[in-house]
């Protein structure tokens, strides 16, 4: 049994052996759930877990197989979780073990890197689908914000625009892409 004390202001220190048996440390999310006991004279209890910060992964829509070419999708290495702040680096190392080859490039003056992907066993086709949905992502992360409003990105040059845009193989994905940078739009 493991013990902390309540300060005034409602804080906690998880002991840290709880700590290393959650598996979590400074800037994790946890999450509190009611158990609910029917019994009398129950004291009221709260599961303590690791939130998943994973989202359902964009790229095969959570279901972790690009079904319709009976492949496994790379991008969340079959789990169909993504981790939408921590993508990039377990990309890089399930394209290996998957045989797509990954590279990012900043290309001229292009405000957002390149991402390429390349395999001999995902067709190009789908190749081009995954590489605009991680491309997007990339353009979402790295377009320049407004300075005077950082909820909102700035508002591109025609030709930064233009730029952004061909790095995008689909006419869906421009155009979503096109409507961010309306200037309506709140990150
Ligand atoms: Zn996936």
């Amino acid at each position: 049994m493991h013990k902390a004390t309540l300060t005034s202001k409602g804080q906690i220190t998880i002991p840290k052996e709880v700590r290393e048996f959650l598996d979590v440390s400074a800037g994790d999310t946890l999450d509190f759930n009611f158990v609910f006991s029917f019994k009398e004279n129950d004291i009221p209890k709260v599961e303590i877990k690791k939130a998943d910060d994973r989202i359902k992964c964009p790229v095969c829509d959570g279901k972790g197989m690009f079904k319709k070419y009976g492949l496994r999708c790379f991008v969340c290495d079959y789990s169909g979780r993504f981790n939408r702040e921590q993508w990039l680096a377990p990309l890089f190392l399930a394209g290996r073990r998957y045989g797509v080859d990954i590279s990012m490039i900043n290309e001229g003056n292009n405000l957002v890197p390149t991402l390429k992907l390349r395999s001999k066993i995902y067709t190009e086709e789908l190749l081009i689908q995954v590489q605009d949905q991680l491309q997007m992502i990339l353009i979402e992360d790295h377009a320049p914000r407004s300075i005077s409003d950082p909820s909102k990105y700035m508002i591109p040059s025609d030709y930064e625009l233009n730029n952004l845009l061909e790095l995008l193989h689909s006419e869906e994905a421009k155009s979503v892409v096109k409507g961010w940078f309306r200037g309506d739009r709140t990150i």
